[in-house]
Formats: structure tokens, sequence, C-alpha cells
């Protein structure tokens, strides 16, 4: 049985309405029966006290919801773009996105960088300016920063009835029709007014113009058929542009005042992707590293990719999104991240603040699952007899850590597992263990990162912690190839340790981060088992084993041959071996450490541009991008993230408090050899 699905994220600059629309979807779709008011901090999806009294969180990780027959499953997406981890794993798991922008405000800087993560992804997405009731709101202007600012080709199937305060409705331009929103929830049904015919009618034609450009059924059947039989043709190549990523729909609404909301519903169903629209999924056997596909079917052997796991102390709660097959409470399925099998328990279909068990979950659905014990997110689910690892998201590498110590020593132990589950809930958090002074160091993806940590650990957990000033990240890669043979050669006593490794080292020629290994010994030199050993002495000597102790972030290493001795070698000599061999290769290497560079957006009043981009350039930035908005201007600008500690208050005596910023990290780069010092 395939169910009518529609997997969708809400995707928003911070204020341009993503909560409030998504109160409204749910009030349409009767899912809650009250329309909160985001001024009162009263919103069903804004429900932390609720998840306190219901033991078991469940923190809008996906919300369900039912419209004329097709279930849409809302994906919850972060608003800031500190949590790039989170975009992307709800990019991962969605088929659809609603890109939700501001009338008045328009195309901001956030919501470019998602779009690009989106365009990434593939992911098909429609448009809602909203606001429309707003004084200044400009639909066109919207319209046309949508294709300039984000390059895609807006099809705009609706025109605004009346502006700003004046906004009464929409006039669609697919069935050529009025609909008014006068006092009661639904529209009205109406004939586009006399002083909007002539608009609608070029709008309309500039819309088949656009399709029939791709679509020969569309210019066929314009020069051909009636206008009837035309709005259904109109719908599919609608949604064929749409699940191709040429076009972008564009639709307009309010949805403070409920206008438009159930025509976006409908859109959402018409257009947006079902999940056996979406591509097979890839991923790799774990036994041999063979490439696997899972197709959306529920046929097919069970995967599923587990997006996000909350841990409190009341228990676990995975959400996952299934790909292909299906499971039922009670069924074994394989963890990627432990290799064990565990036992599902409860399938929960998780609604705005409440929950329902279902008896099974098949491809396509988000679902969430209790009780599993090691899940992480990121990882994979799958049927124990077709193991299979799915490319999960990226886990970005934290360029922030600081040190962490309980408010008192008896909660050294608490505040360590407590850690442990923070950080399986967020693979972007890790936590370590300082060698030189045993203190805990917790690193992330910015200050505002590690103080939520602080603050969860309180809230969820009952711990108190103080946090240290934060470092930077540094990271270490060769720059060119060294060779190594090496033999370790001990004996005290009894059993002796040998092991002989020839190892090249050196920089991943395809730039990315984390080991590269290859076996290139013939006929048995070393046996499997050791080599398995040599990869993982690898692995932990990168951790540190950098410039000033700094954690490598990339290498490339081929063992090339080596030796073993029947009695005395072991999987541990190996590890030692790897571990010796790798230090010594590695000062050949020519190492130089790298630092986060930041892709900072600046928005502020014109007046203080000047003193902005003078004290950014101050501080090693580069300014990249100013763009002129009606009042204000943005600039885009890429710094090292040493230079931006408590920019927060800098920018704020520069503009008087009027300018804000957002900061993501961008890419490594080369630390100058002359600010080593701040490193090692
Ligand atoms: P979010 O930050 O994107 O979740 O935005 P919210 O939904 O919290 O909305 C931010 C503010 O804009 C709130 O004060 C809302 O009441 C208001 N708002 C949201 N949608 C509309 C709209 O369509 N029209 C008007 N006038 N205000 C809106």
């Amino acid at each position: 049985m395939t169910r009518n699905l529609r997997n969708i994220g809400i995707i928003a600059h911070v204020d341009s309405g993503k909560t409030t629309l998504t109160e409204r979807i749910l009030f349409n779709t009767g899912r809650i029966h009250r329309v909160g008011d985001v001024h009162d901090g009263n919103t069903e999806t804004d429900h932390h006290a609720l998840e306190k009294k219901h033991g078991i969180t469940i923190s809008a990780a996906a919300t369900f919801c039912d419209w004329n027959g097709t279930g849409i499953s809302i994906i919850d997406t972060p608003g800031h773009v500190d949590f790039t981890i989170e975009v992307e794993r709800s990019l991962r798991v969605l088929d659809g996105a609603v890109v939700v922008f501001s009338g008045v405000a328009g195309v901001e800087p956030q919501s470019e960088t998602v779009w690009r993560q989106a365009d990434r992804f593939k992911v098909p997405r429609i448009c809602f300016i909203n606001k429309m009731d707003q004084t200044g709101a400009d639909f066109e202007r919207v319209v046309r920063m949508i294709a300039e600012r984000l390059g895609a080709r807006p099809l705009v199937l609706q025109l605004p009835l009346g502006v700003e305060g004046g906004f009464t409705g929409l006039i669609d331009l697919v069935d050529m029709r009025a609909l008014v929103w006068n006092s009661g929830d639904a529209p009205v049904v109406c004939a586009i007014p006399d002083a909007y015919q002539s608009a609608a009618r070029t709008a309309r034609e500039h819309l088949i113009e656009l399709l029939a450009e791709d679509d020969e059924a569309v210019l066929a059947d314009w020069l051909g058929e009636g206008p009837a039989v035309f709005a259904d043709q109109l719908r599919s190549a609608i949604r064929r542009g749409c699940l191709t990523g040429r076009f972008t729909p564009v639709l307009c609404g309010s949805a403070y005042r409920n206008i438009g909301v159930q025509p976006l519903l409908d859109a959402i169903c018409a257009y947006a992707p079902a999940p056996e629209d979406r591509p097979a999924v890839e991923g790799v056997d774990p036994r041999d590293d063979t490439p696997q596909f899972r197709p959306p079917s529920a046929d097919a052997p069970f995967a599923a990719l587990v997006s996000k796991v909350q841990v409190s102390r009341y228990g676990t709660l995975s959400t996952v999104r299934v790909y292909s097959g299906r499971i039922v409470p009670g069924d074994v399925v394989g963890l990627s991240d432990t290799g064990r099998t565990e036992r599902i328990g409860r399938i929960l279909r998780p609604h705005a603040a409440t929950e329902t068990d279902v008896a099974e979950a098949v491809a396509g659905d988000v679902v969430a699952l209790v009780g599993l014990k090691s899940a992480r997110a990121g990882g994979t689910l799958s049927d124990p007899a077709h193991p299979i690892v799915l490319d999960g998201f990226a886990i970005p590498d934290p360029v922030i850590e600081a040190t962490l110590e309980p408010k008192t020593r008896a909660d050294q132990d608490r505040l360590r597992s407590a850690l442990d589950a923070l950080a399986r809930s967020d693979p972007s958090l890790r936590v370590s263990t300082d060698a030189g002074t045993g203190r805990t160091l917790v690193a992330g993806m910015g200050e505002l990162h590690l103080q939520i940590c602080v603050e969860t650990l309180k809230e969820d957990f009952g711990v108190e912690a103080f946090i240290g000033a934060p470092q930077v990240a540094y990271r270490a890669v060769a720059t060119r190839p060294a060779l190594v043979d090496h033999t370790l050669r001990k004996q005290n006593g009894g059993i002796g340790q040998f092991a002989r490794i020839k190892l090249a080292i050196g920089p991943r020629s395809d730039g990315k981060a984390g080991l590269a290994f290859s076996n290139a010994t013939v006929g048995g030199v070393i046996p499997r088992d050791y080599v398995a050993s040599v990869r993982r002495g690898l692995q932990t000597a990168m951790a540190d084993g950098g410039p000033g102790g700094h954690p490598v972030l990339g290498l490339e290493a081929t063992l090339l041959d080596g030796a073993f001795h029947a009695k005395d070698s072991s999987g541990p000599a190996f590890e030692i071996a790897a571990r010796e061999a790798f230090r010594i290769a590695f000062a050949e290497t020519d190492p130089i450490l790298l630092e986060p560079l930041m892709r900072v957006t600046v928005t502020t009043p014109d007046d203080y541009l000047g003193a902005i981009i003078g004290d950014l350039q101050r501080r090693r930035g580069q300014v990249l991008e100013t763009i002129a908005g009606p009042r204000t201007h943005e600039l885009v600008a890429e710094l090292p993230l040493s230079e931006m500690f408590s920019y927060v208050g800098t920018l704020r005596s520069l503009s008087q408090g009027r300018a804000s910023f957002m900061m993501a990290f961008d890419r490594y780069e080369t630390l100058p050899k002359a600010l080593w010092g701040r490193a090692v």
C-alpha cells in the first residue's frame, strides 16, 4: 500500500512568519482547534513546557497533518544558520520545501544560504510570499529578488488582491478565479474583479509562455484545447517543472490573517514531490563497501536514516525517515553506528503536541521510534539481512572549543554522561578530555552553539556547568608526501611485541576531511586483522597529531609493505607501530595549520556601513559584497573565526545597537606562519 504523502520543510528567515504559518496549517487541517498567537508565546509547536510534562520529548522534529486525503509531514527546520548541520539533516530527509519570504523584507541573506543548500540536495521548492497585508509589502519586488538573488525561475501562480491593509485575497491564475477571505476561515470563490482582469490575463499568458518553453504538451494544449481542460494540463506541467527544479511556483498570502493558507496546502499536494517521486537512495554495504541502492518502495529491504535523536533523562526518541521497506513494533534492525542490532519498541507519529502509536512504518514515512539505545543522528537503520549505510548528512568539524567544569565536583560523572547524551543527539558537538589537564572539553559550531549546550545541560539534565573562554579549533594538514618504514620490536621477558609497517602518507588528493586509507600489500605479508589495527592506529594518532597537538584534518595513507611475527605480533602491536610511524612521517610532510574562516553577513542602516567595513578589514576580513536595500545595507564578508570573538559587542557600539550579524563556518584557510604563536 502506498500512502499519499508529502514530506516537506518550511524554510524561512527568522521573523518572516514560519511559526505563524505552521500554526495556520495545523489549524486549517484540523490538527489544532484554536490558533495561538505568536505574540503570547503560546503556540502549539512551541511546547517546551509540555515536553517536560509528557516525559518523552518530541520537539516537533516532524508534525503530521492531513489535507483532503494527503498526509503532510512538516519536518522541523532550524531558523538559525549557526546550526548548519540542522539545516542539512532536515534537507536530507524532506522531499520538498516551502520557502517563506516576508513580502516587505523579501529575500534575506539567510534565505540565500539555505536556498543554496537546498540546491545542493536538489530539493524542489514552492515559495510563499507572506505578510502581504503589511505596510510596504511588494509582491513583484520579491518575485524579482527570487529570480535575481537566488537564480531561480519563479512561476507566479497567484496575484495579490488588494494591498497592505486592503489585502483581502488572491487571484488564482491557474483556474482564473478570485479567492476572497471575508470573515470566515474559508475563502469565497468569485469572478476576477474587472480592475484586475487585464493584469490577470497578462500574468497567466506569461505563466503559460514560461511553461511552454520547455513543455511541448503545454504548447500544444495552449494552441488547441478549451480553458477548463487546460487548467489541469497546466497543473501537470507546473508539477513537472517543480519536481525537476526547473521552476519554482510562487504563491502569496498573509499567515497572520489566514489568507492564502488553504491554496498553499493545495499547492503542496499538487506540486511538491511524493516520496515515490524521489530517486533511489544511495549507500554502501558495510561488509564490503559495495555501492547499494534502495528504491522508494515498501517491498524493498528496510532502510531508514536517523534524522534526530533526543535524549533526555526520561528516555530516547529517534526520528527516522524510512526510505524503503517497512517495520512494525518488535522488529529487529541493524544500527550502522555500532554494528549492533536492536529491537524497535513503539512507533509514533508525532502531531503538534501529542503523538499517536502506529502499527507500521513504510517507505516514505517519517516517524519517531522509542527506546533505541545506541542510535545517533545521521546513522542508518537497516534490515540486518540486507545491511546498508546510507549517505548521511555531512557532519561539520567543530570550529570552536571550550573547557567545561561542573559546578560541584560531585557532578563530574553526571556532567559527562549528560554530555555524551547531548553529543548523540547533536553530532556536531564533540566531547573529549584534555590529555594534559584531564578537563572536559566541548567543541562545536560557534559561541552560541556552546552556550545553548550549557543551557540544555541545565534545563534538560539538571547539571550546572561553567564554560571556559572559547578557543579556535585549529586543524593541521600535510603539504607533501612522506615515506616511513618503521619496526616496533620490544622484548621484555615472555611474549614480545613485533610489527613492521611501511607507509606512504600525504595530503588528500580530494581535499576532504578524515583518513583515506588503502592497503597495497600483497600476499598476506600482514594479516587482515592487523591491517585494520594499522588503520585504527592512524586514526587515533590523527586526533592530536598535528603541530601543537591539533587534530589532523585530512590524510591519505597507503600501507605498502610490512612484516609480522607468528608469536610476537598482535593487533595492539600494529596499532602502536602505526601511531609511531605516523609521528615520524607526519613531521616530514611540512605540516601547516588551518584556521576556520567564517562567512559573516552584517545588516546595518546605511550610516554605519563605513565604520563597520573598516573594523572588519582590521580583523583580517575581506568584504565580498555589499547589497543596498531600501534603508539598510547588507554586507557579506569572510573572516577568520579567531578575529570574531565578542563581535556582538563591537557591532553594537559601532552601530548604536542597530546593526545585526550572522556567521557560519565556510572553510578552512592556512593560518599565516606569523600567527602560529596563537595556536602552538
Ligand atoms: P518566525 O520567526 O519566522 O517563526 O516568524 P513568526 O511566525 O514568529 O512571526 C514573526 C512576527 O510576524 C510575529 O509578530 C507575527 O505575528 C508576524 N506575522 C507573521 N505572519 C504575518 C503576516 O502574514 N502578516 C503580518 N502583518 N504579520 C505577520
